[in-house]
């Protein structure tokens, strides 16, 4: 044991981290144990796992767990709740605010390996796990003349952009993201597994629609998709600010140049 403590007070120093608490320990030992997905205590691969968008929002967990399916999810929830450990959770980690994706001398959910997209048969909806990047999610609908409203951006993820709402190229035709979203699959705090449509659990289904994450854990979206004949076009309108501005929004979005801008 002295060892260990030993041990834990030189490698800790080193990375910048504090020690962390013989309880959340035990949390992580307990996951482990339960072979939900990998664990990563400090060292190589937690580092690269902990990087965040900005850094800011980097923080030191005891240990970083990443589930591959719902139900090593629910399983790392039960375990979590009835432990009382202190937790994180993490889809793409983009947002700056400390605290919001990571946790000192708690644990980290990363959902990175919970990234899958399923085409319905009749290909009027898509299914994301939470942990793919819009780029991931994208690039599996090339070439199949539907799409869906998306982030912006290739390496935000699914989770976090869904939930807080979602601004996408398409929202000038579908609106929001989180509008389109047809069902959530959430872990509730017992670990029990739930999908949130506008027929079950309703209310939990609009909460989500920008509640973020404070309703329970997601781990799948479905969103609607629409035809597509995969162009996109963009363009920009300025208005002069001493002018009448309705005169001028009219005459502009008469006279806008549209941008090809991508396949
Ligand atoms: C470079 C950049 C580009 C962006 N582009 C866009 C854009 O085009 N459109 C737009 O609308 N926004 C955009 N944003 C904002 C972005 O949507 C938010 O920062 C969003 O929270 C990022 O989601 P994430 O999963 O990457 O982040 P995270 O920080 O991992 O998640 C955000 C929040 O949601 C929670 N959360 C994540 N996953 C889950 C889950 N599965 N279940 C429950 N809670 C969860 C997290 O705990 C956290 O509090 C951009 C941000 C950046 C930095």
């Amino acid at each position: 044991m002295a060892l260990k403590v030993l041990a834990w007070s030189l490698l800790y120093p080193t990375f910048g981290y504090t020690m962390p608490s013989v309880g959340t320990q035990k949390c992580c030992n307990a996951v482990h144990q339960g072979r939900v997905g990998d664990v990563l205590r400090p060292g190589a691969e937690y580092a690269a796992a902990n990087i965040r968008w900005s850094v800011t929002a980097m923080l030191h967990p005891s240990c970083i767990i990443q589930p591959v399916d719902t139900a090593g999810v629910a399983h790392t929830v039960r375990i979590l709740s009835a432990a009382a450990c202190p937790f994180a959770v993490k889809s793409g980690g983009h947002t700056p605010t400390p605290g919001a994706n990571d946790i000192n001398n708690g644990i980290t959910i990363d959902f990175r390996y919970i990234n899958e997209t399923t085409l319905s048969s009749d290909r009027r909806s898509v299914t994301l796990g939470v942990g793919s990047t819009w780029l991931q999610a994208y690039t599996q609908l090339n070439d199949t003349g539907v799409a869906f409203p998306g982030g912006r951006y290739g390496l935000v993820r699914v989770g976090g952009l869904t939930l807080g709402g979602g601004l996408s190229f398409f929202s000038p035709k579908v609106g929001w993201v989180a509008d389109n979203v047809l069902n959530f699959e959430v872990v509730l705090a017992s670990g029990e597994v739930v999908n949130a449509s506008s027929t079950n659990h309703s209310h939990l289904f609009r909460a989500l629609k920008g509640g973020s994450s404070n309703f329970g854990i997601v781990t799948r979206v479905k969103i609607q998709t629409f035809e597509s004949t995969g162009r996109l076009w963009g363009g920009s309108v300025a208005y002069p600010c001493n002018d009448n501005t309705t005169e001028h929004a009219k005459t502009s979005q008469r006279t806008i140049t549209m941008t090809k801008m991508r396949r």
